[in-house]
């Protein structure tokens, strides 16, 4: 490990990624156009594996009355990590939501349940608040609004090992579609202190089920005490930024406490009402923190799939400008972030190097114009053989798709 390793908000800024105005607020950045579209790129990537995985999408409000969060538990053990309410008149305390478990817990509330329906995994990518201190606040992993990719699993005691491996297994993939390793796997359990909730049983009977579903992974974990959430235990993902600093990305829990204070139920085949189990859980972390720890781990040369530009083309001179601006309209059509950098920005290699960071740079030059073809450099120098413009363009679009082939 290096001290002089990059910082995510040093390339961030330089690569144009993000930023922060005073006006806005410590610790509130903004996406830039080239970090959005990364952004954009990751919610696309998560939507569908949870769809895919029979996640059912919801949207909810990132506000909620004091109430919500005084039966959440949120306001007696987690507080300090919140903003102040609003006082809105009438007795009527609002609050920007530190947390998004307790609108998910109404939603599923609203409806009548069977135990047919479950496993029931309702997910949103939301927004959530964390009042931190400013003077620890930078770049995008400590902020003071977080984009979480949640979600909720309901569920019978006898299905959470299942969902919980299942979770475990999205979170293998996404990694490896990122190109990115956990650091280690962490296994959160309550520490001392006022922190948790009081039901011993509660806890032993879920850490219990996270020890099983570890083991039977056969990943190496470490239990670390006064890690757990307030609710309950947790498998954490752990990452390591290039100091070495660890953080938790993804995360994995049982809550017996949350079901019992929003009194959920299901019915079950005996007809009876019965309480189902909250597995939290969230394959990326926040979009903030692993959009940092992504610019970091590959320098801003994303995977090709994640590219804020997948696609430069590079016409010589402005002979070849209306092929290239066909080419583009093309490679558009096939879903690719392009851009065409013409002449007016410099010599071929002076924008060959402007472009270092893009996956994919298409030189056209007389040769091409003339057979219609294209030549693409990869971003490690090597060129492919000149092929027809459709061929080479099919060929980056597969490239990156999410876990297509990665360019060099
Ligand atoms: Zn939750």
């Amino acid at each position: 490990m290096t001290t002089d390793a990059p910082d995510h908000r040093t390339l961030g800024r330089a690569l144009g990624l993000f930023d922060s105005d005073k006006l806005m607020g410590a610790g509130l950045p903004y996406w830039l156009p080239a970090g959005a579209a990364v952004r954009h790129a990751l919610e696309r990537y998560i939507h569908e594996a949870e769809r895919r995985a029979g996640y059912r999408h919801v949207y909810s409000p990132v506000l909620g009355k004091r109430e919500l969060y005084e039966i959440s538990g949120h306001w007696d053990h987690y507080r300090e990590d919140m903003f102040p309410p609003m006082d809105l008149g009438g007795g009527e305390q609002m609050l920007l939501r530190p947390s998004l478990c307790p609108h998910h817990a109404l939603i599923y509330r609203s409806r009548a349940h069977s135990y047919r329906e479950l496993p029931l995994r309702m997910a949103e990518l939301g927004g959530m608040y964390r009042s931190e201190l400013s003077g620890v606040l930078g770049g995008l992993t400590r902020v003071r609004a977080i984009t979480l990719n949640d979600a909720h699993i309901f569920c019978t005691v006898e299905q959470v090992a299942h969902e919980a491996r299942a979770a475990l297994e999205m979170i293998r993939r996404a990694y490896e579609a990122l190109d990115i390793r956990p650091a280690r796997y962490r296994l959160s359990l309550p520490g001392g202190g006022g922190k948790y909730v009081a039901a011993p049983e509660m806890w032993r009977r879920s850490v219990v089920l996270l020890r099983e579903v570890l083991d039977d992974s056969g990943l190496p974990y470490e239990a670390a005490e006064g890690e757990a959430a307030f609710y309950g235990p947790k498998i954490d993902v752990q990452i390591a930024d290039p100091a070495g600093r660890e953080s938790t990305l993804s995360t994995v829990q049982v809550d017996f406490h949350q079901p019992e204070r929003f009194d959920l139920r299901y019915t079950g085949a005996d007809g009876a009402a019965h309480r189902p189990v909250m597995v939290h859980r969230s394959i990326i972390g926040s979009v903030e923190r692993v959009v940092a720890h992504l610019i970091e781990r590959h320098g801003g040369a994303f995977p090709a799939w994640l590219a804020p530009v997948q696609l430069a083309i590079l016409p010589v001179g402005d002979d070849q400008l209306a092929l290239a601006d066909d080419v583009r309209s093309r490679a558009l059509d096939l879903g690719l972030r392009v851009e065409l950098v013409p002449r007016s920005h410099g010599t071929l290699s002076a924008r060959i190097r402007a472009g270092r960071l893009i996956p994919y740079q298409a030189v056209i030059g007389t040769r091409e114009a003339a057979a219609g073809g294209l030549s693409l450099r990869l971003r490690n120098g090597e060129r492919l053989p000149a092929e027809p413009a459709g061929a080479a363009l099919r060929r980056v679009a597969g490239a990156c798709a999410p876990g297509g082939g990665a360019a060099g």
